[in-house]
């Protein structure tokens, strides 16, 4: 991950941002893992432009048309979005489309997933719950030779998963660290910045990604001694949001705050991972905080913390546009089963305990009080209305 850092920094510029879309040059790598024939080749190396990239031999297409989409909750916006872009994708692609949500319940997800292989589906789209819970019934996809495309979030400890797509979760962490750096002109400023920060949830795999961008980025100044943390609470494993829920960024924050905020001190920036931990940490600050309002990070641009932005009680969030993520992982579903080479970008970033799985990253920007109108609003991802 670190041999990333530097270009994603420089890259990380405030202005460049406001640009959307999936990364760069693309790659081709050979179509699922899971039914790989003898011949096929391996997916190039990860420097490899576009165009120098080997043209793998198509791989058997899947035969049918039905896919399983299998979504974590209903209960967070973006994943209602993620599941009906897909839906309206893949049905405008032609294909019969399974969509499940699973009420962040990794049984229901399990059987939900089950029943799409058992139930003619010929490809598998599955946003998991808990990364590391679905070995056991993507054994099932295997030997029915159903391909499986990791969504958003890595399927761990499965060689069953032929393509993971997602956006370029590590450069997420560093946009949120960035903003920080830009927002409070560590640079020049001494300082000490007090900082608290609210990480993801320690069962998915992209929290950690979220957490190493951002602390990567801010490490330096908090060598330095401008960032300081009062609660202590610095590692990846002190500072997770199980399930990523609202409530418990809330109550710890609640706790932070009472703790070692109680006596005027200020709380200069509220590091959260994303939406949802955000929203909890901004009703813990309305709640329990009279100091200077921090800089608070998030992620998804959901219509609640859009509105906050605007409010001024979020600094930024990042912008993943679903609609880009569903169109390429649409694109990666007609790859595989026309039996054509797939597209993707990064062969070496995601290795999921079985081997580095073939992705396509797409890149996130961030989002604030003076850009969300053209991120989100001119490009209709939200009308005016929405955040009324
Ligand atoms: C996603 C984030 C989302 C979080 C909580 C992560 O896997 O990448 O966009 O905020 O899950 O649902």
């Amino acid at each position: 991950m670190k041999r990333k850092v530097l270009g994603m920094v420089l890259a990380t510029s405030m202005v460049a941002a406001t640009l959307v879309g999936c990364g760069g040059g693309s790659e081709e790598a050979a179509a699922p893992a899971a039914e790989a024939p003898a011949a096929e080749e391996e997916a190039p190396a990860a420097e490899a432009p576009a165009d120098d990239a080997a043209e793998a031999p198509a791989a058997a297409a899947p035969s049918g048309n039905k896919v399983g989409v299998a979504m974590p909750t209903k209960d967070l916006q973006r994943w209602n979005q993620d599941g009906s872009n897909m839906q309206a994708e893949l049905e405008a692609a032609g294909y019969e489309v399974d969509l499940q949500y699973a009420s962040n319940d990794v049984a229901t997800q399990v059987s939900q997933i089950e029943n799409m292989i058992n139930g003619g589906c010929s490809a598998l789209v599955i946003a998991s719950i808990d990364g590391e819970s679905l070995t056991t019934v993507l054994e099932g996809a295997k030997s029915a030779g159903i391909p499986v495309i990791a969504y958003d979030r890595l399927i761990m400890n499965s060689d069953a998963v032929s393509y993971y797509a997602t956006f370029d979760n590590y450069m997420v962490g560093t946009k949120q660290g960035q903003y920080i750096v830009d927002a409070l002109d560590l640079d020049n400023a001494d300082g000490p910045f007090n900082m608290e920060i609210t990480g993801g949830s320690p069962d998915d795999n992209n929290a950690k990604f979220f957490y190493q961008g951002a602390i990567d980025v801010l490490q330096p100044y908090m060598d330095a001694g401008k960032i300081v943390v009062p609660s202590g609470q610095i590692e990846f494993a002190t500072v997770g949001t199980p399930a990523w829920s609202t409530e418990t960024a809330q109550s710890r924050m609640e706790n932070i705050l009472s703790s070692n905020y109680s006596d005027g001190t200020n709380l200069d920036i509220a590091l959260c991972s994303n939406d949802s931990t955000a929203l909890g940490v901004e009703n813990a600050l309305a709640a329990n905080y009279t100091g200077n309002y921090p800089v608070v990070t998030g992620q998804d641009c959901d219509i609640a913390n859009v509105k906050n932005m605007i409010d001024g009680k979020q600094s930024m969030s990042i912008f993943k546009d679903t609609r880009t993520l569903a169109s390429q992982v649409v694109k990666m579903v007609g790859q595989i089963m026309s039996g054509e080479t797939v597209e993707v970008n990064d062969t070496e970033t995601y290795d999921n305990g079985t081997g580095v799985i073939p992705s396509y990253l797409c890149e996130p920007v961030f989002a604030d009080v003076n850009n969300y109108k053209e991120l989100l609003i001119d490009s209709g991802y939200y009308t005016e209305a929405d955040l009324q």
